[in-house]
């Protein structure tokens, strides 16, 4: 059902209820109070008449008949115990036994006799022969229960008025709320139908709610935008990557083709060529997967309390044996157990240290300090070093600072954006200083208390 319908509906139908509800409770209340005064005028006569009887001594069944004609269309009469009406008097013969049954208290109602409506008062009195009886009064209230039909036809009428004045009212409104979101809503359709991700137009007499509504569209389409171009250079980096390595094991396929089976020293060359090439692309793929992995799953991370010098020991007793270079470990702290993901802490040292060993010479150094909250692990080689007005690009996807140098040792520049992934996922901080042919520090920054701690 279409927001504008419902307004109107719900409303309506609210209203109609509310209406309805007053409407009842007029009529109810009128009706109540209007018989209540009329039967409280009778039963004020009926006492008079009683204080008459009680007063004369020889009361007659004449006497009562000239209290009879008080009334000006009604009915009166004594009734005795036997329920038996001993006097009776009626303004129109159709009324003559309508007394009701005897009954030792005094009360008053309204009754229904032959299709006339009666208010009626009942009294006891004491009669001439000291027998207790009752004095009942009744009196023709039909012109009241005609105004009440009235007014129930007016209450009704207005009701159905008021009805469909709201549902007309109800309708406009609808169609100003509606009005804006519509006219959005046909923005949008346009900006989808002509060009991806192009904002909506906020204008200026737009309402609040609509303006924030075009600001988070807009943001989101900006977002979209910029994720798909990401996408799409992730994309372009990659195919070119993978382009180098395919090339050059297709060009030497086809000399294999041609010349290998026969020239010992092409054969040789294009196998080795080959095997390196297919290595790098098996890298490459796995780095890429293992960066997929990553950025699409944002999962809980496992966390254990372990010793970080412990891990550091284990990673250089296992690298130092296919590394050419000399690993030290520097531990200066006292305790060292904080809580960590093992298996993304171990990737994240293994990409540092790998780092390490391709842009460096001779050494690697590992040093560990701590403060209260966080433990310092730096990894320090003595290489090449990064040109400072590199150091902000180098954890961008696919960035060398020197490609020729980057091939040959086999980088697929994407080591550092997955650090960077990993660190922002561990709450890690990374701080790098390097000198051009003098060495690089890669700084981890970790908390103790898992990546839920903040970093001061
Ligand atoms: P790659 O696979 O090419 O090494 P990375 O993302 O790990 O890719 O590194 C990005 C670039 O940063 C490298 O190509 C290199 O130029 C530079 N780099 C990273 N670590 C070092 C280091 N320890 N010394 C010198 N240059 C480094």
């Amino acid at each position: 059902m279409r927001l504008g319908t419902r307004i109107q509906l719900y409303i309506t139908l609210m209203t109609v209820v509310i209406v309805i509800c007053v409407n009842m409770l007029v009529y109810f209340l009128f009706k109540h109070y209007a018989l209540e005064s009329e039967l409280n005028q009778l039963e004020n006569r009926s006492i008079n008449i009683m204080e008459e009887i009680k007063a004369s001594e020889n009361q007659t069944n004449a006497e009562i008949m000239n209290h009879g004609y008080i009334l000006s269309d009604g009915y009166i009469s004594v009734v005795n115990q036997d329920d038996i009406a001993i006097v009776k008097f009626a303004t129109d013969v159709s009324y003559n036994n309508m007394e009701q049954d005897y009954q030792p208290n005094q009360y008053k109602k309204t009754i229904e006799y032959k299709g006339h409506y009666f208010a009626m008062v009942s009294l006891p009195i004491v009669w001439k022969d000291g027998e207790v009886t009752n004095l009942q009064l009744f009196e023709n209230v039909d012109f009241k229960y005609e105004s009440f039909q009235i007014l129930k036809w007016i209450l009704m009428g207005s009701t159905l008025f008021v009805l469909l004045l709201i549902f007309y009212i109800n309708n406009i409104i609808a169609r100003v709320i509606t009005e804006p979101i519509l006219n959005l809503i046909q923005r949008i359709k346009e900006t989808k139908d002509t060009k991806a991700y192009q904002p909506v137009e906020i204008q200026k007499n737009d309402s609040y709610e609509l303006k924030v509504l075009s600001r988070a569209f807009n943001d989101m389409m900006y977002k979209l935008r910029a994720h798909d171009e990401k996408q799409q250079a992730f994309i372009m980096n990659a195919s070119h990557e993978l382009k180098t390595p395919i090339t050059v094991i297709s060009s030497y396929s086809q000399m294999l083709k041609r010349f290998g089976k026969k020239d010992e020293k092409t054969l040789d060359e294009s196998i080795h060529a080959i095997h390196d090439e297919a290595q790098k692309m098996k890298y490459l793929t796995e780095q890429l997967l293992y960066f997929a992995q990553l950025t699409e799953s944002k999962t809980e991370r496992h966390l254990e309390y372990v010793n970080v010098a412990c891990i550091v020991y284990e990673m250089v007793e296992r690298m130092s044996k296919v590394y050419p270079q000399t690993l030290n470990v520097h531990n200066h702290m006292q305790q060292g157990e904080i809580w960590l993901d093992v298996p993304s802490f171990k990737q994240l040292l293994h990409i540092f240290m790998d780092n390490a060993h391709k842009y460096g010479k001779t050494r690697i150094d590992m040093t560990l300090t701590e403060t209260h909250t966080h433990v310092f692990l730096s990894i320090t080689d003595d290489g090449i070093g990064i040109p400072e007005e590199e150091i902000p690009h180098i954890f961008t996807r696919f960035y060398r600072v020197d490609k020729a140098r980057s091939r040959k040792t086999g980088g697929s520049g994407l080591g550092l954006s997955i650090a960077r992934e990993i660190t922002t996922q561990l709450n890690i901080k990374i701080k790098v200083e390097s000198q051009v042919n003098k060495g690089t520090t890669f700084t981890l920054i970790i908390p103790k208390g898992g990546p839920n701690e903040t970093i001061h």
